[in-house]
């Protein structure tokens, strides 16, 4: 048995990329064989992508069925709570309906009102156009 190392040297200098000017000339007159609509092979592999519907739905994800005002048992809506007021008016400052809420119809009449009497005392904005 021979030591041979087996150092292959590539052999460097293979540049095939030479001055290749072949004519370009189009010499083909009314040679238009229209391949638009051909039978691609293959196919498309793994079948019907499963329609995933869009989830959008729902801007307000606030929903409680239960009226916070009853469940904090809330008789009188503060109208100076202005953090408590803002949670139910939206950025216009529009009332939020009470579906949206969730507030009960006796507290959503309690809190209209003492919405507008806040906005009275100017501690919210009325609804802004725009
Ligand atoms: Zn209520």
């Amino acid at each position: 048995m021979s030591d041979e190392t087996q150092g292959k040297a590539p052999e460097a200098g293979a540049a095939a990329a030479g001055s290749d000017s072949g004519p370009v000339s189009s010499q083909g007159s009314g040679q238009s064989s229209g391949s638009g609509s051909g039978p691609r092979p293959g196919g498309r592999p793994g079948g019907p992508r499963p329609a995933g519907g869009p989830g959008g739905r729902g801007k307000f994800f606030r929903r409680k069925k239960v009226c916070k005002f009853c469940t904090e048992k809330i008789d009188a809506i503060p109208y100076r709570d202005v953090r408590l007021l803002q949670g139910f008016v939206a950025e216009r400052g529009k009332i939020v309906p009470r579906r949206l809420t969730g507030v009960c119809t006796t507290h959503q009449r309690r809190l209209t009102r003492a919405i507008k009497q806040a906005r009275n005392i100017a501690l919210l904005p009325f609804a802004t156009r725009g």
